[in-house]
C-alpha cells in the first residue's frame, strides 16, 4: 500500500475545495486535492447546476450603485470564464461547465496543486483529536495520506463522518432536509433568451398536477435559459422525504427522480410546439443534495443571525443570499429576501469541527443550522469559504497545525489584501 505526504490534504474539488487548495498552494504551500469524479467544480460540474446565485446587494444610498459580496478567488473565476466566452450575467451568472472545469484545472496547476482525481477517500484515521493520515482507493490499489492539516470540502462532511465527529442533519424538529433534484437539459427547444414560455407551460404543469397527471411535487417547473439560445436548464424535479446520507434512500431518489426527468419531458414535448423536437441532452451526474450533514462546529449560525444582519469579529465571508427554502416535505419554496445594504458575516469558527484539532471544514457542510445553510450554501458563498479555509489551513500549517490557534487578524487581513470581503 502507497503512503504519500504533504503539509496540506483538501477531499473534495467543489467550490469548496477548489478555491482552498489553490489558496492555500498560492501560499507556497505544498497542497494535494483528492477528487473522486475527473474535474473540479463539485456540484457545477456533476450535478450540471447552474447558474452561480448572485451574492450583492444594492447601495441603500443609491440603487443604480450594485455591491458584490463574493469577490476574491469567485471574481477571478468568473473573469477568466468570461475571457472565454464562459459566463454572462444574466439570472445570477450563467457560465459554461465545461469552461468551468477547464479554467479550475488551469487555475490549481498554475497555483502548484498537485491533483489526485478519480479517487475516493474511505477512511479518516485519528490520534486522539489529530487526524493523522487518509484511507483512499483508486486505479491504483489502496493508498494512505498522510498531511500536518486536512480540509473536508466535501460537500456531505464525508471526512467527519468517517472520524466520527458530531454533525447534525436537516430541520431541528424532524431531520428532513431541502429535497435532493436531479438536474438535465434540454436541447434543440425553439426559444431565445427573449421567449416567453415560462407562463403558459406553468398553467398547464398546474392543471395536470391537479389531475393527478404529473407526479413531482413541486409547485411549478424551474428552468433557466443557458448561453446557448435553445439549450435549457432545468432544476426542477423534486425527491422528499429522503435522507442525503443514507445510501439506499439516495438510490431511490436517483430513481424517482429520473422518472420525473422524463414525466416532465413527455409533458412538455406532447403540449408545447416549441418543445415538439427538442432532445434530452443530459441529466446529473448524481442527484444533487441541497442539504445534508452540516458539522457540529465551534459556532453554529443560526437564522437569527441572519436576520439581525450579524458581523462577527471573525468574519471570514459575508453572504445575503435569500434563505431559499425548497420544502423538505412537499410543495412550495419559502423565501427571505434580505433589504438593501444588508448582510451577514460568516464567523471563521463555523469551519472549526469540534473534536479535530487539525482539520478544517469548507463549503455547503460548515456549521450552520438548516435555514441558515438555506443562504450560505450557494457556489459564491461555497467558493468564499474554500478561500478563506485554504489561508487558514496556510497559516496553521506554520504554527503547530491547530485550527483553533490560527491567528484570525492575520487570516482576514490576507483575505482581504486578495480582494476577498470579509465585513
Ligand atoms: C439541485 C441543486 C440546485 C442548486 N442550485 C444552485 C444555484 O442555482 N446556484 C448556486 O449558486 N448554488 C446552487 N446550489 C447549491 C450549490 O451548488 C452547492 O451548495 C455548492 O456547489 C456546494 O459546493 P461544495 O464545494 O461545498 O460541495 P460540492 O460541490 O458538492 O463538492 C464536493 C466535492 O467532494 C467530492 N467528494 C465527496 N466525497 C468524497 C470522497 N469521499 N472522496 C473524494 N471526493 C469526494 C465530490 O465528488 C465533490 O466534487 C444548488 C444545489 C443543488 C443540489
Amino acid at each position: 500500500m502507497s503512503s504519500k505526504r504533504y503539509e496540506i490534504a483538501v477531499v473534495g474539488g467543489g467550490f469548496a475545495g477548489a478555491a482552498a487548495a489553490i489558496t492555500a498552494a498560492r501560499q507556497g504551500k505544498n497542497v494535494l486535492l483528492i477528487e473522486k469524479y475527473n474535474c473540479l467544480g463539485g456540484a457545477a460540474a456533476y450535478d450540471l447546476v447552474n447558474p452561480f446565485m448572485g451574492n450583492w446587494t444594492r447601495d441603500p444610498a443609491n440603487s443604480k450603485v450594485i455591491i458584490e459580496l463574493s469577490r476574491g478567488l469567485f471574481t477571478e473565476i468568473v473573469e477568466r470564464l468570461q475571457a472565454m466566452g464562459g459566463a454572462e450575467y444574466f439570472a445570477g451568472i450563467t457560465f459554461n461547465e465545461e469552461m468551468l472545469k477547464y479554467v479550475l484545472n488551469k487555475m490549481a496547476l498554475e497555483s502548484g496543486v498537485k491533483l489526485l482525481y478519480q479517487t475516493y477517500v474511505t477512511g479518516v484515521r485519528m490520534e486522539g483529536e489529530r487526524v493523522v493520515s487518509l484511507d483512499i482507493s483508486n486505479v491504483s490499489g489502496a493508498g494512505v495520506i498522510e498531511a500536518d492539516c486536512f480540509i473536508d470540502a466535501t460537500g456531505d462532511a464525508n471526512l467527519i463522518n468517517m472520524a466520527g465527529l458530531p454533525y447534525r442533519v436537516g430541520r431541528e424538529w424532524d431531520g428532513l432536509c431541502q429535497p435532493m433534484t436531479l438536474c438535465f437539459r434540454l436541447g434543440n427547444v425553439k426559444v431565445t433568451r427573449k421567449s416567453d414560455f415560462k407562463t403558459r407551460i406553468n398553467k398547464l404543469y398546474k392543471e395536470f398536477q391537479a389531475a393527478g397527471k404529473i407526479q413531482n411535487p413541486r409547485e411549478n417547473i424551474l428552468v433557466f435559459h443557458t448561453l446557448c439560445d435553445s439549450i435549457l436548464h432545468f432544476n426542477t424535479t423534486r425527491v422528499v422525504k429522503l435522507n442525503p446520507t443514507n445510501a439506499e434512500e439516495v438510490t431511490r431518489a436517483e430513481i424517482i427522480a429520473r422518472e420525473q426527468v422524463f414525466e416532465l419531458y413527455n409533458f412538455l414535448r406532447e403540449n408545447f410546439e416549441e418543445f415538439k423536437e427538442s432532445v434530452l441532452l443530459s441529466t446529473g451526474m448524481q442527484i444533487g443534495a441541497r442539504e445534508s450533514r452540516m458539522i457540529d462546529g465551534e459556532y453554529v449560525l443560526s437564522q437569527e443571525d441572519l436576520l439581525a444582519f450579524r458581523k462577527f469579529e471573525d468574519s471570514i465571508a459575508v453572504c445575503n443570499y435569500d434563505i431559499d427554502i425548497h420544502s423538505p416535505d412537499g410543495s412550495g419554496t419559502s423565501h427571505y429576501y434580505f433589504p438593501d445594504g444588508e448582510y451577514y458575516g460568516i464567523p471563521y469558527r463555523c469551519l472549526i469541527p469540534k473534536g479535530a484539532e487539525n482539520l478544517l471544514v469548507a463549503g455547503r457542510c460548515i456549521s450552520t443550522t438548516h435555514e441558515a445553510q438555506a443562504s450560505v450554501r450557494i457556489m459564491p458563498t461555497c467558493c468564499n469559504l474554500g478561500e478563506a479555509a485554504g489561508i487558514a489551513v496556510s497559516l496553521a500549517a506554520e504554527n503547530g497545525a491547530k485550527m483553533r490557534d490560527v491567528d484570525v487578524k492575520r487570516l482576514r487581513a490576507i483575505l482581504a489584501e486578495n480582494g476577498a470581503r470579509v465585513d
